[in-house]
């Protein structure tokens, strides 16, 4: 069982040095520990308060602070708060953190603060898993849809529907319970229309999963081809960077080179490889060994032929090997005149024309991988495209006073989430088919929405195991 009887304490700023750096609080001895630490009995409620904290005989340290204190309910876990900051040296930090506990603090577990948060009901599991990738995003759109689900966009939309069964289920019963009457509290073609709209609302959020993923969990992105097709160049065409070594002797890359670029917010983690063909030498066959593993573990593989000489055998092969896999053909060097006959078959796989030397190409080269990774339109993509995108079937919850006053359709990221919705969805039909085609008797069908509910209640912690909650908190840092 979770305890939340004792305060905590964490250093809340990363490690290292910086102009400030934040020790946290939280318990019932917050404010008591910040007072014998300060010297000073009282603290306004959210307000900075500057203490002189002079050096002690155990720490050795001391520093001028400003201590923030956020009373119990209104603060981040629900609990007394006390934030005290100081300047960011570690020695300065590690001193505070030891004054804390010498008075009864414990030093904090990954993610307790939130974990502490949830359990006192301020935010649900959907809004603290949000915290996490909010501090995980690499890029302004990751970090957008982590806001937008801190907002409560998720929960909202979740909640609805499973308000909504809630209530199918409550006619549901009161029919069985009161089959005397006559009279049915829940008609079938009702009941079945309402599961129709559920379902088409599951349908609407679990469309955005396949964007959503992509966009907090990023993708890899394999570059391959034969040697000189031009991978390493476009490469750093893409990376517009010079990580890569970019040589006209052929086979020269042969370790793996990653780099991560941001494409329209995507985190995109780019592998250039080396050529594949029959190597020459035992380095240049180890090099063709990990691009094949890299091509394994790749989301996508981005095939680069070579405009401007004749398909070869070795390209042939590549093209064979990548056919099963989600991939973009690329004809390189198209500042070249083509070597490709009319007729050519490579001609026939539509490839897309770049130059990584030009750099022509290069956008709708970066469209395709997009439009390869996501199989819909999720609206992630571009502003413009909100509105449009948005599915007209769902709730599009507008955002307060925070922010702008443009729209974001709601989206799911998460795998946990996603998994749960399907099982959700996949309950519902069950009672959807009970009632409308095999004309089971209502407490059958009962079973199955209740089963749908609790997965809906397990997406948002109202349902929740202590198991669940320690791995999702453990992959947190301290501190948050
Ligand atoms: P890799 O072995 O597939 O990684 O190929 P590299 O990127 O090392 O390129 C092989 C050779 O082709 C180098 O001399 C590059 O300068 C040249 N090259 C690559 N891309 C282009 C291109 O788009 N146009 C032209 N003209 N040359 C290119």
């Amino acid at each position: 069982m979770f305890s939340t009887d004792d305060t905590i304490v964490a250093i809340a700023t990363p490690p290292g040095r910086g102009g400030i750096g934040v020790v946290r609080l939280s318990g019932s001895d917050a404010h008591r520990i910040a007072g014998e630490m300060t010297g000073r009995q009282h603290f306004e409620p959210r307000h900075a308060t500057f203490c002189v904290l002079p050096a002690d005989d155990s720490t050795q340290t001391g520093d001028e602070v400003v201590v923030t204190a956020f009373p119990a309910p209104h603060s981040y876990t629900g609990e007394d708060v006390v934030e005290i900051s100081a300047h960011g040296s570690p020695v300065i930090l590690d001193g505070l953190l030891a004054r804390a506990m010498a008075r009864g603090a414990r030093l904090a577990e990954p993610g307790e603060f939130t974990l502490r948060s949830v359990l006192h009901g301020k935010r649900d599991l959907v809004q603290a898993e949000a915290v996490a990738d909010l501090i995980d995003a690499v890029t302004p759109a990751q970090a957008r849809a982590a806001f937008d689900q801190l907002q409560g966009t998720l929960t909202h939309e979740i909640g609805a529907i499973e308000q909504a069964l809630f209530d199918l289920m409550a006619r549901l019963e009161a029919s069985l319970d009161f089959p005397e009457e006559g009279y049915h509290f829940a008609e079938r073609p009702a009941v079945i229309t309402e599961l129709q709209q559920q379902t088409t609302r599951l349908d609407a959020l679990l469309a955005t999963a396949r964007g959503g993923r992509l966009l907090r969990d990023g993708a890899v992105v394999t570059i391959v081809g034969t040697p000189n097709a031009g991978k390493s160049s476009l490469f750093n065409a893409l990376l517009r960077a010079n990580r890569a070594i970019v040589t006209p002797v052929a086979g020269t890359t042969r370790d793996l080179l990653t780099e991560r670029v941001e494409i329209a917010g995507y985190a995109i983690t780019l592998v250039d490889t080396a050529g594949l063909r029959d190597a020459a030498d035992a380095i240049e066959h180890e090099g063709v060994t990990r691009a094949k593993g890299a091509i394994d573990v790749a989301d996508l593989a981005i095939v680069v032929l070579d405009r401007s000489r004749p398909l070869s055998a070795d390209d042939r092969d590549v093209l064979r090997d990548t056919a099963s896999m989600p991939r973009v053909i690329v004809a390189n060097k198209s500042d070249l005149p083509s070597a490709w006959p009319q007729e050519d078959d490579a001609r026939a796989l539509s490839p897309i024309e770049v130059s990584a030397a030009t750099a022509h190409g290069l956008d709708v080269l970066e469209s395709a991988l997009l439009d390869a990774l996501t199989s819909e339109r999720d609206a992630t993509r571009r502003q413009d495209d909100r509105d449009e995108a948005a599915p007209a079937s769902i709730g599009v919850v507008h955002r307060g006073a925070t922010t702008s006053d443009h729209r974001d359709p709601v989206r799911v990221t998460n795998l946990r989430h996603i998994d749960l919705l399907s099982r959700a969805r996949t309950a519902i039909d069950r009672a959807h088919s009970g009632l409308a085609g095999a004309n089971l008797p209502e407490d059958l069908v009962l079973v199955d929405l209740h089963d749908a509910a609790e997965r809906l209640q397990e997406v948002t912690g109202r349902r929740t195991t202590e198991d669940l909650l320690a791995r999702i908190f453990s992959r947190f840092c301290i501190g948050k």
